[in-house]
């Protein structure tokens, strides 16, 4: 059973004030609407074509009315621990997906809750009565296609997707709406005349595995209303990135060194658990920081080793900063900077010392907590309460 929130972020703003209620809802990263992106809509906005990554100049442009609230993300995790709390006693197995998605094994629960639609119809309600907001349910014979079904009749939905029925009732639906299916294997599949569901079924497991390798077992499986769990990285015709980068533009100049500190450990983090889920190390750094009067500065430096290590990668764009600015970052005021790594390699893995032995068995465990409960479970205190929204 797939558990998805309907326009979380922008539900729970309606849901804790009635003045939004029924109105179009813009949740933007800061009040400022000038500068950020929308980080979600609520449907009355979502029916006027606002939607999520949209700049909230743009949505201001097709909706001056419509209401515009500062993302508050300490109140959508609060909301998303509590709805995690109150799914536990529903199964053995609860994992959160990320911070609006739910995921039930409802194996063998029968005899004790009763059949899993009604069990939905029971968490849907009680979902509706205590946060008031709607989630839309999904169940399948396995987690993907359970996923698939939530969004089959959003919002407010439930949708059973029996497994003899999956093949004619996703027939149409395109390959890219698959989790996994991204769009450079979109792009692969579309070239051998695989747009829709129904076309992944025309090729065998041989033609897949020739293919894709042990990706195409994956995508065989799908065809065949599989789940075959975790998804092969694929890299496809394309060589891997040449560089792993992530930039953020503050809604203000800042010009106070431990927040822009902060920022740039975030993104180091940021930087680095991409590399990993990559299974890449770089070992040049570079660092960007754009002036209030727009002049860009690109520094960067290459070290010895590769790594994928967010404490050291912070460490190297500190290194980067302070042997290449003159001032380093006292009295440097800034409106944008970005980390970027370079000169990637494959990961290594194999550690020399104890000590990197035990930091990479850290970071390991750190990448599965946050698999496994979604993004920004675990991050390092030096991030200061600053998070991605
Ligand atoms: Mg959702």
């Amino acid at each position: 059973m797939h558990i998805d929130m309907d326009a979380f972020f922008a539900s729970i703003e309606q849901a804790s004030d009635p003045r939004l209620r029924g109105k179009p809802v813009i949740v933007g990263g800061r009040a400022d609407k000038q500068r950020t992106v929308v980080c979600a809509a609520s449907y009355e906005a979502k029916r006027l074509g606002i939607d999520s990554a949209m700049s909230c100049a743009e949505a201001f442009r097709i909706c001056p009315q419509a209401e515009f609230v500062a993302a508050d993300t300490a109140k959508y995790i609060f909301t998303s621990r509590a709805i995690f709390d109150m799914l536990k006693p529903y199964s053995p197995h609860v994992e959160q997906a990320s911070v609006d998605e739910f995921c039930l094994d409802m194996t063998d629960t029968e005899k004790f809750l009763g059949p899993a639609e009604e069990v939905a119809r029971g968490i849907k309600s009680r979902i509706r009565s205590e946060f008031g907001i709607t989630a839309s349910v999904g169940i399948s014979e396995n987690r993907l296609f359970a996923k698939i079904a939530s969004k089959l009749k959003k919002p407010d939905g439930l949708f059973v997707l029996d497994k003899e029925d999956i093949a004619s009732t996703l027939k149409d639906m395109p390959v890219e709406k698959i989790t996994g299916i991204g769009s450079s294997l979109k792009r692969t599949l579309n070239g051998f005349g695989i747009f829709i569901y129904s076309d992944m079924a025309r090729f065998g497991r041989e033609f897949y595995f020739n293919e894709f390798g042990k990706l195409g077992l994956w995508l065989y499986g799908v065809s065949r209303g599989e789940d075959g769990g975790f998804v092969p990285s694929w890299h496809g015709e394309e060589a891997p990135p040449k560089s792993v980068g992530h930039s953020y533009t503050l809604p203000y100049n800042a010009h106070n060194p431990e927040l822009i500190r902060a920022w740039l450990r975030l993104l180091c983090e940021m930087v680095a658990s991409r590399l990993r889920a990559l299974e890449l190390e770089g070992r040049c750094l570079h660092v960007f920081l754009r002036r209030p009067d727009l002049v860009f500065v690109s520094k960067q430096k290459r070290f010895q080793v590769p790594t994928a290590d967010g404490a050291e990668i912070f460490m190297r764009a500190m290194a980067v900063i302070n042997d290449r600015l003159p001032r380093g970052l006292e009295k440097f005021r800034m409106r944008a900077l970005g980390v970027s790594a370079s000169m990637l390699t494959p990961a290594g893995g194999s550690c020399l010392f104890e000590s990197e032995r035990k930091r990479m068995d850290l970071i390991r465990s750190i990448d599965g907590i946050n698999g496994k409960y979604g993004e920004w479970t675990v991050y390092p205190a030096g991030v200061n309460g600053i998070r991605p929204t």
